[in-house]
C-alpha cells in the first residue's frame, strides 16, 4: 500500500517552469537534467516495488529532522519486521573506488554515497527511538541504471547493482509481511513528521521580467494554446484543458516561483498574458 506516493519536487517543478519561460543557463540546464534523471530513477524503482504483490507500506520522499539535523529518504518499505530504507540512484557511466573514496572514471571525485547512507540511517534510527520505536533497519543504495558500473567495489557494500535488481526483488518477495495496526501507526507517524519544505533546494536563476508570460500547456508546456469558449486547446499536442483549471495552475506556478509576492488580479492577468 502506497502511504506516501512520490510527487514531483517543488525544485524540479520550478526548473521545469523556468525552462518553459526562458533559456536556462548552462548550470541550470545541468541541474534540471540531474533532477529529471533522479526523479526518473526513483519512479523506475517504485514501479518495480509496485509489481510485487506485497502488503507492505511504502513511503516516498520523506524530509525529516533528528538531532537538529535534516535528512531525506527516497523510499521506505515497512515490512513485518525490518524497515527497509532505500537511496535510489540513476547514475550512468563508470565509477571507481580508491581508498574508500569514490571517483568518476575521469578521476574527478564524487561524494561517497555510503557515508551519506550511513548518516541517514543513523539519524533515522535515532528519530525512531525518540518516538519510542525500536525497529531494525536495513539500508540499501539501489542503482537502477543498467549503464552504471563501479570498479573496485568490495563485496560487503550495501549496494544493489543494476544486474542484481531482479534477484533482489525476488528476495524481497519472500520477506514475510503481515501488516497490522502497529505498522500503520508507524507509517502515519512518519508522514506526520515529514516536512513539506524542500531542504536541499537549489533554485534556478530568474527574474519576473525575463520570464515569458502566458499560459503553458499542462501536457507539453507549449505556449501555442487556443481558447475555445471555456476550454484551451493546445495546438502543439492537442491537449484540452478547462480555462478555469489552467488559470489556477498558472497561479500555482506563479506562487512557486514568487512565494513572497502577493497575488492580485492584475499580476495574474499579466502572468497569464491576458
Ligand atoms: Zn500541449
Amino acid at each position: 500500500m502506497n502511504i506516501k506516493p512520490r510527487v514531483v519536487s517543488d525544485e524540479l517543478k520550478a526548473y521545469r517552469i523556468v525552462k518553459s519561460r526562458k533559456i536556462l543557463s548552462v548550470d541550470d540546464s545541468a541541474q534540471l537534467v540531474r533532477l529529471e534523471k533522479g526523479y526518473e530513477g526513483e519512479w523506475l524503482f517504485n514501479e518495480r516495488v509496485d509489481q510485487l504483490s506485497k502488503e507492505w507500506l511504502v513511503l516516498n520522499d520523506l524530509q525529516l529532522e533528528s538531532n537538529n539535523a535534516n535528512f531525506q529518504i527516497d523510499s521506505i518499505l515497512i515490512t513485518q519486521k525490518p524497515l527497509l530504507l532505500f537511496e535510489i540512484k540513476n547514475h550512468e557511466g563508470d565509477y571507481y573506488i580508491e581508498d574508500d573514496k569514490w571517483f568518476y572514471i575521469n578521476g574527478s571525485p564524487v561524494q561517497n554515497p555510503i557515508n551519506q547512507l550511513e548518516r541517514t540511517e543513523s539519524l533515522f534510527h535515532r528519530m525512531l527511538q525518540d518516538h519510542g520505536y525500536n525497529i531494525p533497519i536495513e539500508s540499501y543504495i539501489v542503482y537502477v541504471n543498467p549503464e552504471f558500473y563501479l570498479y573496485n567495489a568490495p563485496r560487503n557494500l550495501p549496494i544493489i547493482f543494476p544486474n542484481q535488481l531482479n534477484r533482489f526483488f525476488a528476495k524481497l518477495e519472500k520477506i514475510p509481511t503481515k501488516i497490522n495496526q502497529h505498522h500503520m501507526r508507524l507509517a502515519k507517524k512518519l508522514v506526520s513528521l515529514h516536512k513539506n519544505v524542500s531542504l536541499y533546494s537549489k533554485s534556478p536563476n530568474y527574474t519576473y521580467n525575463e520570464l515569458r508570460k502566458g499560459i503553458i500547456c499542462a501536457n507539453c508546456r507549449s505556449f501555442n494554446l487556443e481558447s475555445k469558449k471555456m476550454v484551451l486547446l493546445c495546438k502543439n499536442c492537442g491537449a484540452l484543458e478547462d480555462i478555469h483549471s489552467a488559470i489556477l495552475r498558472s497561479v500555482d506556478e506563479f506562487t512557486l516561483l514568487f512565494p513572497e509576492r502577493k497575488i492580485t488580479t492584475s499580476i495574474i492577468f499579466d502572468w497569464c498574458n491576458g
